[in-house]
């Protein structure tokens, strides 16, 4: 397993922007590909990360909520339910968080690691990891979700300090 470089918006890659593409079949290399994004989620204290974060345009992401590490391909929203408000940010956004409403509740379904449909089920923490991730995938940005007048800089110490804030995804 390796650790990736994380793209950051400062980079002006388009890859950020792109939807991604759908994996055809997950083999080895898409295994390596969720193993090193597991790795490098790991190294940067993450909850979540999406292929196009690190370079790679392809629909894969990977969540670690309460210690269960989930690896998907091809992920696709089930369904959802409820509302949540909170402060959020994004590995690839480095030192903004911004308040995003998410749904409370979602079942997700993809591809696991082994090619087999799996379902995520999940609330809170995982719920809005989820969409964050999907949203990766259709190139789009938390920044672009924020409740207006919300998004605000901080010191990177705060951000990974301060209660009720999600900024590893
Ligand atoms: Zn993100």
């Amino acid at each position: 397993m390796a650790v990736l470089p994380i793209v950051l918006v400062s980079d002006h890659n388009d890859v950020l922007t792109t939807k991604a593409i759908r994996v055809p079949r997950v083999d080895d290399e898409i295994r390596r590909l969720m193993d090193d994004m597991v790795e490098t989620m790991f190294e940067a204290n993450g909850v979540g990360l999406a292929a196009p974060q690190v370079g790679v345009s392809l629909r894969v992401i990977v969540l670690r909520v309460d210690n269960q590490i989930y690896q998907l391909a091809n992920p696709e929203m089930v369904r959802t339910d409820g509302d949540q408000t909170g402060f959020e940010g994004c590995l690839s956004v480095p030192g903004w968080v911004g308040e995003v409403t998410r749904r409370m509740r979602v079942v997700a379904k993809g591809l696991n690691r082994h090619g087999k449909e799996v379902r995520v089920k999940g609330d809170g923490l995982l719920a809005r990891a989820v969409q964050h991730e999907l949203d990766h995938l259709d190139g789009i940005l938390f920044t672009s979700r924020v409740n207006e007048g919300t998004l605000r800089e901080v010191e990177p110490a705060e951000e990974a300090e301060e209660p009720g804030v999600v900024s590893a995804v």
